[in-house]
């Protein structure tokens, strides 16, 4: 049983926010221990993914991290994520801080 990918929603507000990493993007690629990707997180979304967004979804407890195209990154409806993605914690007193 994975995480669902269904019903995900940009936090909005969220840009402002630093990372002890540098980045969101190498906060993500620090915890997940992926490569960062070619294609955006957004599932049918083939942009290059140029930031580690923040995302939130009602099922699931605090925001997560997901590699992300500005486009999509502009979206204020849900969308669904591609399946096996990593969904790094975006807390930091849990992670970098
Ligand atoms: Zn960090
Ligand atoms: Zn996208």
């Amino acid at each position: 049983m994975g995480i669902t990918v269904t019903g995900w929603r940009n936090v909005r507000g969220s840009g402002t926010r630093r990372c002890n990493c540098g980045s969101w993007a190498k906060h993500w690629e620090k915890y997940s221990n992926q490569p960062w990707p070619s294609h955006c997180s957004v599932e049918g979304c083939d942009g290059p993914p140029l930031l580690g967004a923040h995302v939130r979804n009602s099922l699931v407890l605090g925001h997560k991290i997901v590699p992300m195209c500005q486009p999509c990154n502009a979206l204020v409806g849900a969308f669904t994520l591609r399946g096996g993605l990593a969904l790094v914690n975006a807390n930091q007193s849990e992670t970098c801080g």
